[in-house]
């Protein structure tokens, strides 16, 4: 399904298009997550070097941020194949058996959202990964019996959005749990530089920042944004992305000087207007901005936590004060924060 919006999380077409080429293929070309590289580096040698598969591997955070990306890394650093499926898409243990039966000793099994496995198919994986075997049940009623199966030892690379959301036993037999951050703004310039030269688009250093400075921390954003301003600057430029060009054609877009989108500022202004700042819940606050709340909270509250938009409390969600300045509206009273001009005021009644 194709979204209108830009910064929604699944993949569009065009996103196919170029993917594989702008995928980097190795640890050395994957920018940024340093401390994600740094583990990974020594553990994978030393799983070469014991001629052994990688223990399975939980890898978290926003979408966009390169954990697709850094499976199939992992696949081609250990010379091996990966398989790529998603959690939704495993309907029936069967169907996980099916996958499983077909792997050969040190494959990489992919498996996007992971926390959207059925409790049913959760309960295949778990002997699987720690026993490498398959418990399938032979024949109904009283005569059925369990038959384990030996499976080859493979690699699991989980991927979620949501870490909490995955049950205990399941996240228990992860051995390595890398959370992915978002990416620094000079992170960022370096992808689009790297994606800009791969796609064969000239653009200076002060375009390229411009327009990492928008892409909110997320490789993906970034290169989605580098090939819209490339089409401005075909049609209304002479082809050269700089920074005016870069500009002209984010505004068009409606991205702000930070990066946010429609949606974000559409969160923010109801927080401010219909609720006086917060603390909001997030249902209350889906309902009002008519998204999703999975949406908003894992693809639209993590940048706007990390700008200091907003806080979580305990009683829902917040906006602060930076978040009206960046919109232009006056803060009178906040609760959850101490408006230190409005005590002032108030002393002086
Ligand atoms: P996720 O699986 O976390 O949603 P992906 O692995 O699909 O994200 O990454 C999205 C896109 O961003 C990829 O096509 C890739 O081109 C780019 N990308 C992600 N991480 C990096 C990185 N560290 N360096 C360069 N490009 C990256």
């Amino acid at each position: 399904m194709q979204d209108d919006r830009f910064m929604m999380t699944g993949y569009r077409d065009e996103d196919w298009d170029h993917d594989l080429s702008l995928r980097p293929r190795n640890l050395r070309e994957y920018i940024g997550q340093d401390a994600v590289k740094q583990n990974l580096t020594i553990y994978i040698k030393a799983a070469l070097g014991r001629r052994d598969a990688l223990d399975h591997m939980l890898l978290y955070g926003p979408p966009g941020l390169g954990k697709t990306t850094l499976a199939c890394i992992v696949a081609a650093e250990m010379g091996q194949n990966i398989r790529i499926t998603s959690g939704p898409a495993i309907d029936r243990p069967g169907d996980l058996a099916a996958i499983l039966t077909n792997l050969n000793a040190g494959d990489i099994l992919f498996i996007d959202e992971i926390h959207r496995l059925s409790r049913a198919v959760e309960e295949v994986l778990y002997p699987a990964m720690e026993d490498y075997a398959l418990d399938i049940m032979i024949g109904k009623g009283p005569t059925a019996r369990s038959m384990r199966l030996d499976l080859p030892h493979f690699t699991l690379v989980g991927a979620t959005t949501r870490a909490g959301q995955l049950s205990a036993p399941l996240r228990d037999r992860f051995g390595m749990v890398f959370r992915l951050e978002l990416y620094s703004p000079e992170e960022l310039a370096q992808i689009v530089k790297r994606s800009s030269s791969i796609l064969g688009m000239p653009a200076d250093e002060e375009g390229i920042i411009e327009i990492a400075k928008r892409s909110r921390g997320t490789p993906r954003i970034a290169n989605r944004m580098l090939k819209r301003v490339r089409d401005y600057a075909q049609v209304q430029a002479d082809g050269k992305i700089t920074r005016t060009v870069a500009n002209e054609g984010l505004n068009l877009l409606e991205i702000d000087a930070l990066g946010l989108d429609k949606v974000d500022r559409n969160v923010l202004e109801t927080m401010i207007d219909k609720f006086g700042g917060g603390p909001v819940g997030l249902d209350t606050l889906a309902a009002s901005t008519g998204e999703d709340a999975l949406t908003i909270e894992d693809v639209y509250e993590p940048f706007l936590l990390q700008l200091g938009f907003i806080q979580r409390t305990p009683r829902g969600r917040v906006a602060t004060r930076a978040a009206y300045e960046h919109l232009g509206r006056v803060m009178t009273s906040l609760e959850g924060e101490e408006d230190p001009q409005l005590s002032l005021f108030d002393e002086n009644q």
